[in-house]
């Protein structure tokens, strides 16, 4: 008789958790799931997925814009609201149960309801209690919105996904990368769009020349970017239209006032104090290289954690934890060389270090540098320019940052990121061939070094 219910039982069946179940599974654990929500979690539901869709959607208004220097004509595009949110939530749902298919294939028993934490070996769901060896906290994170007179009144990420109408004139409050995409979806689909971020420059984290870049390609679209501001007051007219008050007093009239000012780790009401879990000062989990807590049977990964908060690095932390509990094989998740990408338009690719990050670390750092204007927009007319940019260790001549700001960076990166993983120098990088016409053959045709400033 086995002396726990489950070999493992994980709480959240988002991405970082349904993976490390399914995992375990395959090992030959025993394994059980909980879900209050839909299953897929945040990517899924309201997060990558249904923003890609809609950065697909917002995107069609400059191909027909583009199309006519190619000797293309048509009528001028109208856009309607309800059919992409009805087929972008038909896609969701059957995500959902190509999900559910996954985990029942897999044998991982799914439990739906809000799991707490009763000591180290259990869980309870409900009025049901589970027992299990060890216990997964993969619980996700969620949108923080700031405590200004009449936030009630605005709306977060998660809502976004599900307006009834396209806002004209919206305000996307926030500089990360959530905000820039936002900014860009609601533009591309025909909106009047303010983006007011209290820092001088949005998308802290990204290379310099990157954030910049985007900022002027953004005010050239006529994206309407308020930098160093701040919405402090939300106020509702009785015409239904949204007053925001700006840091500087300035008021802003919108009919939609969208948050992407951060999320936080979902921990709260968790039981996480009865099980003795530490959590740090960020309200994260606390794990060791492992993905374990401070309480040895109970582990955590993904956004709880809040180590890199994407997907794939959700997914393997899981894989890594399912084999390191019941494959035998210790396995800590590698946090570096991870590339990512922001889907504003035009979108962001980026793996390894800034320029600022690398010169702090290395000291001397060679940088190459383009800008160019992609052959599609010569017939195009579109007045848009492309950047590429490496970082090079001089020491090693070894790559350690490359960036881009262009049509398809996330797919040109990911490419890089391998180059990058497996050490690759400047050198080899000027040794490869490259594809003509194509904007990614840059990436292996620089070679003045930027001059140091
Ligand atoms: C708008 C937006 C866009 C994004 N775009 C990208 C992108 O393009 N690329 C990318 O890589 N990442 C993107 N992300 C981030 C990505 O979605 C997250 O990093 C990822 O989902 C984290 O996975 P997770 O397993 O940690 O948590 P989640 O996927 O959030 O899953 C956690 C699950 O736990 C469940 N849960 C929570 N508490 C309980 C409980 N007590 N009991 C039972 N279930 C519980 C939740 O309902 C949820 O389903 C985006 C996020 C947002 C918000």
């Amino acid at each position: 008789m086995a002396r726990y219910d489950y070999d493992l039982f994980t709480i959240g069946a988002g991405s970082g958790g349904v993976r490390a179940s399914r995992m375990s599974a395959r090992y030959g654990a025993r394994v059980a799931i909980a879900e209050d929500r839909d299953l897929g979690g945040t990517c899924v539901n309201v997060g990558c997925i249904p923003k890609k869709l809609l950065v697909y959607a917002s995107a069609f208004r400059r191909d027909v814009e583009d199309a006519a220097g190619f000797g293309w004509s048509a009528p001028p595009p109208s856009h309607d609201w309800r059919t992409l949110i009805r087929n972008k939530d038909a896609e969701i749902a059957r995500l959902n149960g190509v999900y559910a298919r996954l985990l029942d294939e897999a044998g991982v028993q799914r439990i739906a309801g809000r799991a707490r934490l009763v000591d180290a070996h259990t869980v309870a769901v409900g009025r049901e209690t589970f027992t299990a060896e060890h216990i997964l906290v993969a619980t996700g994170s969620w949108p923080t919105l700031p405590a200004i007179p009449g936030i009630e009144h605005a709306i977060s990420s998660n809502e976004a996904f599900h307006l009834g109408a396209l806002p004209e004139r919206p305000i996307v409050a926030g500089g990360g990368y959530i905000a820039a995409e936002f900014a860009g979806i609601l533009h591309g689909l025909g909106a009047r769009v303010t983006q007011v971020y209290r820092g001088p420059l949005f998308l802290r984290g990204f290379d310099d020349d990157v954030r910049s870049h985007l900022a002027h390609e953004f005010r050239r679209q006529g994206i309407d970017l308020r930098f160093d501001s701040a919405v402090v007051r939300i106020d509702k007219a009785s015409d239904g239209a949204l007053h925001a008050t700006l840091a500087d007093g300035s008021v802003l009239e919108a009919d939609a006032i969208l948050f992407a000012t951060g999320r936080h780790p979902l921990t709260q009401d968790l039981g996480l104090e009865d099980a003795k879990v530490e959590l740090l000062a960020s309200g994260a989990i606390r794990v060791d290289e492992y993905s374990r807590t401070s309480v040895p049977s109970v582990w955590a990964i993904g956004d709880v954690t809040n180590r890199i908060n994407l997907t794939p690095v959700a997914i393997h932390e899981g894989m890594c934890l399912a084999a390191t509990l019941f494959d035998g094989r210790p396995t800590r998740p590698v946090h570096v060389n991870v590339p990512s990408a922001v889907f504003s338009q035009p979108a962001i690719g980026a793996v390894g270090l800034t320029e600022a990050r690398a010169r702090a670390r290395y000291g001397a750092v060679d940088v190459y540098r383009t800008a160019f204007r992609e052959l599609k927009h010569t017939l195009s007319g579109r007045d848009e320019r492309t950047l590429m940019k490496l970082v090079v260790d001089a020491a090693s001549d070894r790559v350690v940052g490359a960036h881009m700001v262009g049509d398809h960076a996330g797919e040109i990166i990911q490419g890089i990121a391998i180059a990058l993983v497996c050490g690759a120098t400047k050198a080899q990088f000027d040794a490869t061939v490259g594809i003509h016409p194509t904007a990614a053959e840059e990436f292996v045709t620089m070679r003045e070094k930027v001059a140091p400033a």
